[in-house]
């Protein structure tokens, strides 16, 4: 089989030292002689992996102590329905950059008062609203900080007057954060830290607790924490992967190298994007994503699309059809994605300006 370049928004491609340790620990796990499918979470090998999967994730975000980390299951978008649940009392504001950001805005508002307070819908979402006013009577801000369907990102971490709440599922571990300029930052794994199914939480502790309604047992995030992220069956083996996507990560010198390797990824391929006259870039430059880049076929070329595609498809790249709602292409340089990859797709890029020049 000839190298494939993996650029799924996601699940995401993972270094191939975390499949090969994934693989190791399904046929043994830490010199147990018990696979890591079949160990019982409630035993100290594998007590020993979730202490060191939490210390992880402080140490590479620099996490302050009054924040606890959780792990669970049900996909970022079920957590769309815990932040409200555990925040949401009198006003939530939404900041809406996406079809992600819209549906968790939609959980909110099946459970109270929310409003989405600035919206990029009117461009198909190809930058990030700045210089809205946050309503200081809302109990937080919820905002999406990569919108990984239109390759924007805010790069920043933004001060808000009103706690501040982060979808960061598609950026997390991309880049430093200052954590302590949220309430609550959460995501999925999959499109940076690990595989499908487990998602995590990083919430202010005191924080929780303000809200009078009936919050159900497990989703609450106190339960979570009290229990630490094993108040029932944890996603096991998703959690060991990530542990070794976190180590992994470590090695590399941390978020900041990794934003370093990032930063150089995207630049490459939209320096190709600007300069091949095949191509153009959908995201406003300035808000352009580090982690999903879209483009489309340029004015006049958009008939050979299907063919760019073919084209790609047999120089071994896999995953570039950009989400209907936007249409071309979108290649997703999450972490795991190398400098090598990204060459590749350039190159392709340039044998196919070549062909029709
Ligand atoms: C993929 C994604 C989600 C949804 O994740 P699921 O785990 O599939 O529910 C939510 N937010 C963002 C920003 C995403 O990229």
């Amino acid at each position: 089989m000839s190298k494939k370049h993996v650029f799924n928004a996601g699940p995401c491609l993972l270094p191939q030292v975390v499949y090969d340790k994934a693989v190791e620990a399904i046929k043994d796990f830490a010199g147990t002689g018990v696979s890591v499918l079949s160990i019982s979470h409630r035993t100290k090998e594998w007590d020993a992996i979730m202490d060191d999967t939490r210390a992880l994730w402080r140490e590479l975000l620099n996490i302050p102590e009054d924040y606890e980390i959780v792990f669970l299951g049900g996909g970022a978008s079920l957590e769309f329905l815990y932040v409200p649940m555990n925040f949401l009392e009198k006003k939530a504001a939404y900041v809406d950059t996406g079809v992600w950001a819209h549906k968790a805005f939609k959980e909110a508002k099946g459970l109270g008062n929310a409003v989405e307070i600035a919206s990029s819908s009117d461009k198909n979402y190809n930058y990030i609203p700045k210089g809205y006013e946050i309503p200081a009577d809302a109990d937080y801000l919820h905002i999406t900080t990569n919108n990984t369907i239109y390759g924007t990102e805010l790069k920043e971490d933004i001060d808000s007057p009103i706690p501040l709440i982060a979808d960061m599922s598609s950026d997390i571990m991309s880049r430093p954060v200052d954590v302590s300029k949220y309430t609550m930052i959460y995501g999925g794994a999959q499109k940076n830290v690990g595989p499908a199914g487990v998602i995590f939480a990083i919430i202010k502790k005191d924080a929780l607790g303000k809200v009078s309604r009936y919050i159900p047992t497990m989703l609450d995030y106190r339960t979570h924490i009290d229990k630490l992220s094993m108040f029932n069956t944890p996603p096991v083996f998703n959690i060991f992967v990530m542990h070794e996507v976190l180590k992994w990560i470590k090695d590399l010198g941390g978020v900041e190298a990794m934003n370093k390797i990032n930063v150089k990824k995207a630049e490459t391929l939209y320096n190709e994007i600007d300069r091949n006259s095949m191509f153009v870039g959908t995201a406003v430059k300035e808000d352009r994503s580090i982690m999903n880049v879209c483009f489309v076929m340029a004015p006049g070329k958009e008939n050979l699309q299907d063919e760019f595609m073919a084209f790609a498809k047999a120089a071994g790249m896999v995953g570039i059809k950009g989400h209907r709602s936007v249409g071309g292409f979108r290649a997703s340089l999450y972490n795991a994605c190398t400098q090598e990859d990204v060459e590749a797709l350039v190159a392709c890029m340039q044998e196919f300006e070549k062909l029709h020049k």
